[in-house]
């Protein structure tokens, strides 16, 4: 998996919590996909690789 890197403008720097596929207290990795036309950043468990969940920024 390529590490993509936390997204500068969002306050992502310290995310630990337990991951529901593996059980585990984890950090998580971002990452930007484009979701219906705007990009939501998409949170991957740093132990299993699942994905947890996306956030969506959202209009400003
Ligand atoms: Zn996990």
């Amino acid at each position: 998996m390529v590490a993509v890197g936390a997204p500068k403008d969002a306050d992502a720097a310290v995310v630990v919590e337990e991951c529901s596929e593996c059980g585990e207290t984890t950090g998580r990795d971002f990452e930007a996909v484009e979701e219906d036309d705007e990009t939501v950043y998409a949170l991957f468990c740093t132990g299993c690789g699942a994905e947890t969940k996306r956030l969506h920024p959202g209009p400003s």
